[in-house]
């Protein structure tokens, strides 16, 4: 079936034959494989991207969490007749896997009955393997953020060492970094071509599979990357130099170059960089442009059926928290050092129009389990819908493009641009809708953007907390909150002052759920003790304590693995999984960690007094 023609978009995307049958599809043209389960909800990267697909005229179908003892699994919709496309998952793989400090998870939503076990460590690079095995020949791309992230030579805390590039590792044909709509859409008619080429010359099936795209080919795909030999590389206007896979592993300062290097790629969005490894060089083409509000009310507007493939018996525990939610925005212009999202879905922010996310409101009124609760509205920050860079062109002609890690870091930019007015008006109306009784923001809010307009954070406070606010300031102190490119401390207490009057005027009783961090590069045990003071002379005992945990290709990971500051200077790291614990101990004294490490003291005393008797 040519790839133009429109498709009619189906319930859910087949995962068998039989409902490739059913759909009338003979074959596909794109397998997508994913480490989570099938929930068929934008928020899910995988069926997002098989939708935007079948909207342009090919036929997607979806392997979720295949077994990886067997190809049977991969086995059972056949050969795609263009390629397959393979994403860990929500999470890193060894994310999902391993607490922060490296023991195995039990449990995992995003998987039926939210037990662990369904997915392999290093997914990425599991199924690639088999889908080598399964189709000889097919181009295999990688997606998502186990791939975006490891996408160049990389620090992996799992093992205590720097990997190379994942492509290179799992050798894919291709990685596809960020968010990757235009990317898999240029691939797939890269692929379709190249494919109706071949068949007209009768080199239609395996063996006879078509030639890799050539190199030309492939820098035309934006936010891909691929390894080729240096001589095949044609000369390139503007490029980006980045550390060679050796100079990362042989210093850590390298690595810490080589993500500001990174991150500068993705927001100046320019430039081709060029990672060496070995004797290839791995090709980075300029990311993808954010989308532009159309295409983003096109893509959330596909007719996903917001739940679980029927297939499952079990609830998939992340399924059940997003049902009501809806995603307003992408992107983040808050740059935070240890949130991969700066590197994955960068920080220009790509918002829907109102119209769209009114709409969506209204089709979640059709569903019949839905009890009038929109549970989130919002992005990885709530309060940066239409957010927009208001530097012009003029500007970068004279002064170049923009240096800066961060729109809101050491202090908002002036050339950021939000309306924190319009965004709590969206949400007025949204509560005006017939049948919605509550509307909730339950993504983070940036405190320090809410806080330059009092009276829009004291309508969002009244109206759209639903008794609990969470908030990240992450720390006491500020030393550890620059590293962090978080806004000081005082910024905090003012807006938590603003909370509680404002809660106080609405006769609520709502209180702020903090986000704090233990372990983080540059915190000191004196740091975390002082939180813990500041946090007792509240009488706050906080439940959201997150132990840094260094995942790869962040710019606080580089530090942590550095010992150095982003400007070079030697700084305290606690690096050793005792040293973390101890400073995480000092907040949670009562951690399911230490539980475990009490455990295994006793179990070592046992086995010492049983040497000593024998
Ligand atoms: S100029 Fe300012 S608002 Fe624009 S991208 Fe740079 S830091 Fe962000």
């Amino acid at each position: 079936m040519p790839s133009h023609f429109v498709l009619a978009q189906p319930d859910f995307l087949p995962t068998t034959s039989r409902e490739m049958v059913d759909l009338g599809w003979d074959e596909l043209d794109v397998l997508l494989v994913s480490g989570d389960a099938y929930v068929d909800h934008p928020a899910f990267g995988v069926p997002l991207l098989g939708r935007w697909l079948i909207a342009n005229g090919f036929r997607v179908g979806i392997i979720a969490q295949p077994r990886w003892d067997t190809l049977e699994d991969l086995h059972r919709m056949g050969r795609p007749r263009l390629f397959a496309g393979v994403g860990a998952g929500a999470l890193d793989s060894m994310l999902a896997h391993y607490t922060a400090f490296r023991k195995l998870r039990r449990d995992d939503a995003y998987t039926p009955g939210g037990t662990s076990g369904a997915r392999p460590n290093r997914a990425c690079i599991v199924y690639t393997n088999l889908l080598r095995r399964a189709f000889p020949g097919l181009f295999v791309v990688l997606g998502g953020i186990e791939a975006s992230l490891r996408r160049i030579a990389h620090y992996d805390f799992w093992t205590d060492r720097i990997r190379r590039s994942i492509l290179l590792d799992s050798k894919a044909d291709l990685l596809l970094y960020g968010m990757a709509e235009r990317g898999i859409l240029e691939l797939a008619r890269l692929l379709a071509s190249h494919t109706n080429h071949a068949e007209a010359s009768g080199f239609s099936s395996p063996p006879f599979a078509p030639q890799r795209p050539d190199v030309l080919s492939l820098l035309q795909i934006p936010g891909a990357a691929f390894a080729c030999r240096p001589e095949e590389l044609p000369v390139l206007h503007s490029v980006l130099e980045l550390p060679a896979q050796e100079s990362i592993q042989g210093s850590p300062g390298a690595l810490l170059q080589a993500t500001e290097l990174l991150e500068k790629h993705v927001h100046q969005g320019r430039d081709t960089a060029l990672h060496p490894s070995g004797d290839r060089l791995l090709v980075l083409t300029p990311p993808a442009a954010p989308l532009l509000e159309m295409e983003m009310d096109a893509l959330y507007e596909l007719p996903f059926a917001r739940r679980a493939h029927p297939a499952y018996d079990k609830p998939i525990p992340a399924a059940e928290m997003i049902a009501s939610s809806i995603t307003s925005h992408r992107g983040c212009g808050g740059g935070c050092s240890f949130c991969s999202l700066a590197l994955h879905q960068g920080r220009r922010i790509s918002s829907r129009s109102k119209r769209s996310i009114m709409e969506e409101v209204v089709r979640m009124g059709d569903a019949t389990h839905w009890k009038g609760v929109v549970s989130d509205v919002g992005g990885p920050s709530a309060n940066m819908w239409q957010a927009t860079c208001a530097r012009d062109k003029d500007m970068e002609k004279k002064h170049g493009l923009c240096r800066r890690a961060s729109c809101l870091h050491p202090k908002i930019c002036r050339f950021f641009r939000v309306d924190q007015q319009d965004q709590v008006a969206m949400l007025e109306d949204i509560r005006s809708l017939p049948g919605v009784r509550h509307v909730r923001v339950a993504s983070g809010v940036r405190f320090d953007l809410l806080i330059q307009d009092p009276q829009a954070a004291g309508r969002l406070i009244q109206g759209f907390v639903g008794g609990q606010l969470k908030l990240a300031p992450e720390h006491t102190s500020n030393t550890v909150l620059n590293l962090m490119r978080k806004p000081s401390f005082a910024v905090f207490e003012q807006f938590l002052d603003l909370f509680q009057r404002q809660s106080a005027r609405a006769g609520k009783q709502q209180f702020v759920v903090p986000y704090l961090m233990s372990g983080f590069p540059g915190c000191t045990d004196r740091d975390m003790v002082d939180l813990n003071y500041w946090l007792r002379r509240k009488g706050w005992r906080p439940q959201q304590v997150q132990c840094f945990v260094p995942t790869p290709g962040t710019m606080a990971t580089a530090m942590f693995h550095a010992g150095k500051d982003p400007m070079g200077n030697p700084m305290h790291v606690a690096r050793s999984d005792a040293q973390r614990l101890a400073q995480h101990r000092i907040l949670i004294p009562h951690s399911p960690e230490q539980g475990s490490e009490k455990k295994r003291n006793k179990k070592a005393k046992l086995r010492d007094g049983k040497k000593r008797s024998k």
